[in-house]
């Protein structure tokens, strides 16, 4: 009985702490700047209406990260595109663009 008590006890911190860490490991996921190397490479904006038409003739500013296939919380203003593993405005855009079904 004691052992089953002690395994509880022990177990109600850790399962607080299951809640809480994956809210944190989002919050430290950092956002996708323009700057960003990869993020040059993949002509990535902030604003759909700033991509390079010239360089990718095919967007269009139907295109942008909420409707993308890598964005991963469609609805949000803002999500992890999980190509860049960072966070990147519903807005924005670049070449990796995939559209969601
Ligand atoms: S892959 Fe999709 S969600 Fe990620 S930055 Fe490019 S357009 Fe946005």
């Amino acid at each position: 009985m004691t052992n089953r008590r002690t395994f509880i006890l022990k177990l109600v911190p850790l399962a607080g702490a299951a809640a809480v860490l994956p809210r944190m490991a989002l919050a430290e996921i950092p956002h996708l700047a323009e700057a960003d190397k990869m993020a040059t490479a993949m002509g990535f904006h902030l604003h759909t209406k700033d991509a390079d038409q010239k360089k990718y003739p095919k967007h269009t500013e139907e295109q942008f990260c909420g409707r993308c296939l890598h964005f991963t919380e469609p609805g949000k203003d803002e999500a992890r595109c999980d190509l860049f593993n960072k966070i990147v405005p519903k807005g924005g855009w670049c070449s990796g663009f995939s559209k969601r079904p």
